[in-house]
């Protein structure tokens, strides 16, 4: 059995100030329920020293929105895994639509993150998922099959370790969700390529999130299907209540 994991991503909202709340919020409601899901907020880079604080205490890992490959160096602007190690983060988001599509990112470079994350001891949750062209044109597969292989290529026994989140490009942040069906199909797609680039059993240890304009009222629903392991949460996860809403659909 896979422990289902619920994270959400603020993307650039809230800041530090506002993250001490939202956070307060959020803990107000789930500690002490005795639910078995990981649960995950990714706030972003400059609240993320107060996140960790305010999560003392607390079962609800910290992650990060984006890292840089490299250990150190001149890379203006960019932080490394070890830094954010050192912040108290345990997660870091991976190869998100929006880095691929307004900052350029490769699978390539997502390989190189997602290699230096797992080194550094964190736990990426790699994204992957097509455009709405894309799926129109019939090309759903190709495109995800190919995310797949080259974000996570060469990764040995440390794939296990890994979260996917295929979240199609069409489902984020425009209230249009894939359907159960429609998700669970290319989850069970996700599955059977990580067990070609590595064995059945790591395929079977691997959470694979559904992203995608995930609320309440359709959470339970999605995380029923077979492959479907939890939820990469935009939106919904920038209010207390709707947020752990969702996780509580989880458990
Ligand atoms: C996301 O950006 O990862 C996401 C899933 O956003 P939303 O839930 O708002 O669609």
């Amino acid at each position: 059995m896979r422990t289902k994991i619920v994270a959400g991503n603020w993307k650039m909202n809230k800041t530090p100030a506002e993250a001490r709340v939202l956070i307060a919020g959020i803990r107000s409601i789930l500690d002490g329920t005795n639910c078995p899901v990981e649960v995950v907020v990714c706030p972003p880079l400059v609240d993320l020293t107060v996140a960790a604080e305010a999560l003392k205490g607390s079962f609800i890992g910290l992650g990060a929105q984006n890292m840089h490959a490299a250990a150190s160096g001149a890379y203006t602007g960019e932080v490394s895994a070890q830094m954010l190690v050192e912040t108290g983060v345990k997660y870091v988001i991976l190869g998100h639509s929006e880095r691929r599509a307004l900052f350029g990112e490769t699978d390539a470079q997502v390989n190189a993150k997602t290699k230096a994350a797992l080194a550094a001891g964190l736990v990426p949750i790699v994204c992957v998922g097509e455009t709405l062209e894309e799926r129109e044109s019939n090309r759903t597969d190709a495109v995800v099959t190919a995310q797949v292989m080259g974000s996570l290529a060469d990764l040995g026994a440390d794939l296990a370790r890994c979260v996917v989140a295929y979240e199609p490009v069409w489902a984020i942040g425009t209230g249009r969700t894939a359907t159960p069906g429609q998700a669970q199909e290319v989850h069970a797609l996700i599955r059977r390529m990580l067990a070609k680039m590595s064995t059945g059993q790591v395929a079977n240890t691997v959470r694979i999130q559904y992203g995608g304009s995930m609320k309440p009222d359709n959470a339970a629903e999605l995380m029923a299907q077979p492959d479907i392991d939890g939820g990469l949460i935009g939106g919904a996860s920038l209010k207390a209540e709707s947020f752990a809403d969702i996780v509580k659909a989880a458990c």
